[in-house]
């Protein structure tokens, strides 16, 4: 039995003045002995995600693989916290991001090329049996090689749609915000609908959001929001403005 975690929560927004957060969904996935996370943030979470883990008993040494649906950085750079892990990344995704020039797309540059001369690199490819019970799909359109995972279960299968579908509002809508090619995008998300339709109680979890179930075929959120922020704006540290950037009730 795979059993799943969210590690860290996605946050479903960006900043009009400072771009994107990058608040990405990290899941871990555990099965027997191996220890899965899929996608793995980026700096600012680097706290919270081994915390996180320690809570759970796990070190950084016993993830045993790193999954990534894309290489964008918030999605990738922690693949380096993870030194017993086989890092696996599409073909077409890797071979796609190395040929990016620096700054022209939401690449950590430097951390795609170690990772590309890794020994403990595993490119693979869609359709491909990951690892057990686990398939990787292709859902270009974010990026040209992004891929989606499909884990079995005897009971809620899981989709772990990374920036395929980044929002519960991506998946309503039916079209994404920020990607490459908005035709191949409307396309990913009818293919994870029409993966996500066929078996009742399968959980999908969005890049940027929480995980949620079709409850009568409305998206409907296993868990609650918890995401804040706090400011200082006034003369000492003491003195702390709290910002609670849920949804409003
Ligand atoms: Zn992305």
């Amino acid at each position: 039995v795979v059993n799943f975690k969210t590690i860290i929560q996605g946050y479903p927004g960006k900043s009009p003045s400072h771009g994107g957060l990058g608040w990405s969904t990290v899941s871990l996935l555990t099965v027997g002995d191996e220890r899965i996370l899929v996608d793995c943030g980026s700096f600012g979470v680097r706290g919270t995600l081994l915390k996180n883990l320690k809570t759970l008993g796990i070190t950084p040494e016993s993830i045993s693989t790193v999954l990534l649906t894309h290489l964008h950085w918030d999605h990738c750079v922690n693949w380096t916290l993870f030194p017993g892990a086989t890092i696996m990344v599409g073909e077409m995704e890797l071979e796609w991001a190395l040929k990016q020039s620096t700054g022209s797309h939401q690449l950590p540059e430097l951390y795609v090329e170690a990772l590309a001369s890794s020994s403990r690199l595993r490119v693979i490819v869609p359709g491909e049996e990951v690892l057990n019970n686990i398939v990787a799909y292709h859902v270009p359109g974010h990026t040209p090689g992004h891929l989606f995972y499909y884990i079995s279960r005897e009971r809620d299968d899981i989709i772990i749609a990374g920036d395929a579908g980044k929002t519960r509002t991506e998946l309503t809508s039916g079209a994404a915000d920020m990607t490459m090619d908005q035709d191949a995008s409307k396309r990913s998300i009818q293919s994870l609908w029409d993966m996500w339709a066929v078996k009742p109680g399968t959980i999908l979890v969005p890049g940027h959001d929480m995980p949620m179930v079709l409850k009568d075929s409305i998206p409907t959120y296993l868990s609650t929001r918890n995401v804040s922020i706090d400011s200082w704006f006034g003369d000492d540290l003491m003195s702390i403005r709290h910002f609670d950037i849920r949804e409003p009730e």
